[in-house]
């Protein structure tokens, strides 16, 4: 991609074939919230406080969905790894029948940001098919429906001439269908989400590491560094979105 403004890092992950130059917005000295790490959760958090009215620093050590957001499959299900089965199981249906509701909520709110901001992250409400390789795998699914039923949640049992119908995969026996299910550019997500809180407010840079974080007279204290430059900045709050690298 000759005019990729960023090559270095469409070369480490698929995702961020394409991305725009980094964001390195200069930053204030002072916020309600600082915001460390630029994946999913750190861009929504920024987003959330910036359109809440807080005045948000998004610090961002390396690109923005450099993390697991930049290199995932992409998929965006309903449920959990545990699935409906063990949920019902370990929670009783009332409260599996909650959780389940919660990740249908949580896929809710990621097509309502890509609408009310204009996110373009090719978001795609497709459904999902779990592959049955033999009778064994139907059988697991005919139970996962029924555990699905318990709880509220939708699903579909497709035989072989069903699946066939939509896919053609000859060497499966059959398929769970998940209706809700679908699929996204996360890395799209995530720098559209970022997009979104700059124009709220939010100041975000990448490439600045956070590298201490202190509590100072009910207040935070960070230090990064920025390349060659280190800064400091003090806020309210700190929310820690570097999901297993801090
Ligand atoms: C291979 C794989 C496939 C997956 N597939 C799916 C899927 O299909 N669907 C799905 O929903 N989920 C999937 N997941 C899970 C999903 O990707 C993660 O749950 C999600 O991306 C976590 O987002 P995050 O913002 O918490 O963390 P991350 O995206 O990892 O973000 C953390 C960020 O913090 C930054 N950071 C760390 N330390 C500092 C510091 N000191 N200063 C500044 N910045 C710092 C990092 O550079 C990073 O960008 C998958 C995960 C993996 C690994």
């Amino acid at each position: 991609m000759p005019d990729d403004p960023d090559p270095s890092a469409s070369r480490r992950f698929f995702w961020l074939r394409g991305a725009p130059a980094p964001r390195r917005q200069t930053l204030r000295r002072r916020y309600d919230a600082l915001v460390i790490g630029g994946g999913l959760a750190g861009c929504s958090a920024a987003l959330h406080l910036a359109a809440g009215g807080a005045r948000a620093a998004l610090l961002e050590g390396d690109r923005l969905a450099a993390g697991a957001s930049g290199r995932n499959t992409g998929m965006l299900v309903a449920g959990y790894a545990p699935g409906p089965g063990q949920l019902l199981e370990r929670f009783g249906a009332e409260r599996a029948a909650i959780s389940w509701q919660i990740s249908l909520d949580a896929m809710a709110l990621v097509h309502e940001l890509t609408q009310r901001y204009g996110i373009d992250c090719a978001l795609a409400r497709s459904g999902s098919l779990y592959a049955a390789w033999d009778a064994e795998d139907m059988d697991e699914f005919a139970d996962e429906l029924a555990a699905r039923r318990a709880i509220g949640a939708g699903g579909e049992l497709l035989d072989r001439a069903a699946l066939q119908r939509r896919v053609q995969a000859p060497h499966l026996h059959g398929a769970l269908f998940s209706p809700e299910d679908g699929m996204l550019n996360p890395a799209a997500l995530v720098r559209g989400m970022a997009d979104a809180a700059a124009a709220c407010g939010a100041d975000i840079r990448e490439g600045a590491r956070v590298t201490e974080v202190e509590e100072d007279a009910g207040l935070v204290r960070a230090r990064y560094r920025s390349g060659q430059d280190e800064g400091e900045l003090i806020a309210g709050h700190v929310i820690l979105a570097t999901n297993a690298y801090a």
